[in-house]
């Protein structure tokens, strides 16, 4: 079993290429729900739908929602003066009515998530970090607290932050199939994803640091930092705003209590030797997943890289 750390794209892009390498019903992506919101009372989870879309071979090239959507719904409520700054296609609406029936009627975001995934034909398995509410929020420079979405998609991810919380961690514990996967996987791969906003969340799961942190001889991450900077999103200038280096050596270091390994790209192969010096094996190599082939190959990296044990391990 493999298991990993997944937020949207970046993680989602990995796993279209990990499931041509393994067998798919080997994978577990444990999703992070820090993004999660409600929209017009419906409960919308992004990172769990564009990993679940990607992995059923639906998604748009945006990164986020279905390809080939309409958007009658949205323009309806634009009629009436209703936000539509988060843009809810007419074919993706369906699986947040499904997922908030669902819910409502008493089933786990672990068990809706599943049925979704069986249904669309997706053969990985994917589960949500926790089945209750965390929520990603962020303060703004000028003092506002904002949650997530509307930071990243109602302000573009333009504005500057001072700080994250992720409120509710204290009372959520991570789910079951999240614990059983990292507890079995021989390998955990933390994908390359917002360190702050996307692995942030997960990690912020005592049960799940802790765990990681027994276990990080078969923890390996891929950097989303290449050359200094996110190849889309806000982790960059996030990593900068919090104090961190905008680099693949900065995620290294906010990694290091829980992975052993990192796979970083050519144009950073300068940073090695002070990535090695937090106590990780290093590869370099390309890491743009520029398609299937270009994912399934960092993803074979990946794997080759933990599955080598250390030399006074071996
Ligand atoms: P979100 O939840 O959709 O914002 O996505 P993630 O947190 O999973 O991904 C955002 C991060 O993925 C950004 O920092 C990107 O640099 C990184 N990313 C996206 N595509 C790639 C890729 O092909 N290679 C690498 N190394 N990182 C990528
Ligand atoms: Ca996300």
């Amino acid at each position: 079993m493999i298991a990993v750390l997944s937020g949207g794209v970046g993680a989602a892009r990995l796993l279209s290429g990990l499931v041509d390498v393994v067998e798919p019903e080997s994978v577990v992506a444990v999703v992070n729900t820090g993004d999660d919101l409600r929209w017009n009372t419906l409960y919308v989870a992004p990172d769990l739908d564009t990993v679940t879309y990607t992995l059923a071979g639906l998604n748009a090239t945006t990164g986020w929602g279905l390809e080939g959507e309409s958007w009658r719904t949205l323009e309806t409520l634009d009629r009436f003066g209703a936000p539509t700054w988060f843009g809810i296609g007419d074919m993706d609406l369906a699986t947040h009515l499904y997922r908030s029936e669902q819910l409502a009627a008493g089933r786990t975001l672990s068990e809706v998530t599943a049925a979704i995934a069986r249904s669309l034909g997706v053969r990985a398995n994917i589960v949500p970090m926790s089945d209750q509410p965390v929520r990603t929020m962020l303060t703004l420079d000028g003092g506002d607290e904002v949650d997530f979405q509307e930071y990243f998609v109602h302000h573009r991810h333009s504005v500057a932050i001072s700080s994250v919380r992720f409120a509710g961690i204290e009372d959520a514990t991570a789910s079951v199939g999240a614990l059983g996967a990292l507890e079995e996987a021989e390998s955990i791969i933390l994908a390359p994803s917002n360190p702050i906003v996307s692995l942030g969340p997960i990690l912020a799961l005592e049960e799940i640091s802790s765990l990681l942190r027994r276990r990080r001889d078969h923890v390996v991450a891929i950097s989303p930092i290449i050359a200094g900077a996110a190849l889309k999103g806000p982790a960059d200038r996030m990593l900068t705003e919090l104090g961190h280096e905008s680099t693949a050596f900065g995620v290294a270091e906010l990694l290091a209590h829980v992975a052993s390994a990192m796979v970083i790209d050519n144009a950073d192969a300068a940073l090695a030797p002070r990535i090695a010096a937090l106590g990780y094996r290093v590869t370099v190599r390309d890491t743009v997943m520029r398609d299937r082939s270009t994912s399934a190959a960092l993803a074979a990296a990946t794997l080759d890289l933990v599955q080598t044990l250390p030399i006074d391990r071996a």
